[in-house]
């Protein structure tokens, strides 16, 4: 029986930001959905459509200059590039707004007591997004946004993000480098994209290089070694993760080894302290993942993961 107080949001305009031939490319989202509706577990998870975020949202985290200086970019046609990596096409800035308002969403949700878990099936993904600068295939940042909120409610007085995407969340550590109410945990391979705030160091941001070649034994102990005693000591009232997928062996972007497995592995060993220091409350939403079936396969085995009793 799948768990009721979860939820799954999504909206299918996530899909119209669209470039052929990208690695982050609509058919990302079109394989973990079509994943997720051919399995009766994960099929019976409520769905909830996405509202896109507006200015005032935004301006939680980003000035409204950017969002200005974004929405006169986007092009009527074809496509152009914001910076080396990272492009916008019609609809650009309404996908982007929905995987904020996504995570927004989320957010009241657990909030409001109607899920104990949700699940973002969004694009853009968000953790590179940084205060001042869309980059990296982000534009606005979503996982940032949802612990904002969060932070606006009486009750929450602490939160947790961890990020097991195979890239730095500079982004996010941007966001929050002075805000001692989230712990930032950073897995990423070492020496890459996007090389910047590897070396910042505070309490509240633990960063955790991974060698490239980096395999599941040694993944799993650093993870246990580090963000383990983090999460412990922060006592997060709302964990949030931000779940890239690109340190799957096949993924074409990085040259981390996990297998699917350790997917299930690190979305148990969350909910266990999720458990323990915030009733099971946990906001995930999609990052990185550019092999399709990699990507599917890792989302469906974190969310039967998560709907377990
Ligand atoms: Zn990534």
């Amino acid at each position: 029986m799948t768990d009721p107080r979860m939820l799954l949001m999504t909206h299918p305009d996530c899909l119209h930001h669209a470039l052929t031939e990208h690695a982050e490319s609509p058919d990302r989202l079109r394989s973990v959905m079509a994943t997720i509706n051919a399995s009766p577990r994960l099929a019976a998870i409520t769905q909830r459509l996405a509202t896109p975020a507006t200015d005032a949202q935004l301006t939680l985290a980003h000035p409204l200059a950017l969002i200005e200086q974004l929405q006169n970019l986007e092009p009527l046609t074809g496509h152009i590039m914001v910076d080396q990596d990272t492009y916008m096409s019609p609809g650009t800035m309404h996908a982007a707004r929905l995987a904020a308002g996504a995570c927004i969403e989320a957010t009241r949700a657990v909030l409001t007591g109607e899920a104990d878990q949700v699940f973002c099936a969004i694009r853009p993904p968000g953790h590179h997004a940084e205060i001042d600068a869309a980059m990296g295939f982000c534009f606005f940042n979503n996982i940032a946004l949802g612990a904002i909120t969060a932070l606006a409610h009486a009750d929450i007085q602490r939160v947790a993000i961890l990020d097991f995407d195979v890239h730095h969340c500079n982004g996010t550590v941007d966001i929050f480098k002075d805000d001692d109410r989230v712990l930032v945990c950073s897995s990423f391979q070492q020496d890459y994209y996007p090389n910047r705030y590897l070396d910042y160091e505070n309490s509240h941001i633990v960063a955790t290089p991974l060698a490239p070649g980096t395999c599941s034994a040694s993944f799993r102990q650093l993870i246990e070694d580090q963000w383990l005693p983090a999460v412990n000591q922060h006592q997060p009232d709302l964990i949030f993760i931000s779940a890239g997928f690109d340190a799957h062996k096949d993924d074409p972007l990085a040259q981390i080894e996990l297998e699917v497995d350790d997917y299930r592995w690190i979305t148990q060993l969350i909910k266990d302290l999720a458990k323990q220091h915030c009733s099971g409350r946990i906001i995930s939403s999609l990052e990185g993942g550019y092999h399709l079936k990699a990507l599917s396969d890792c989302v469906r085995v974190h969310l039967e993961t998560l709907i377990e009793p």
